[in-house]
């Protein structure tokens, strides 16, 4: 069991997406991910949250 995400279910325009082990994991692939390509978002807990919000649960 791990987790994934990606960010056209965060209603982005963007076709990237990722897997990881453990929730912890994949915030830390995702917010380097948002550093790069989404620089209009702020990083923060309420950030955070949503992102948490919308990962899935994989197999
Ligand atoms: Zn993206």
């Amino acid at each position: 069991m791990g987790k994934s995400i990606s960010c056209r279910d965060a209603g982005k325009t963007c076709n990237w997406s990722a897997t990881a082990k453990s929730e912890q994991d994949l915030l830390k692939i995702t917010l380097e991910h948002v550093r790069e390509h989404h620089k209009e978002l702020v990083i923060n807990s309420e950030l955070e949250k949503n992102i948490k919000s919308i990962m899935k649960e994989t197999n």
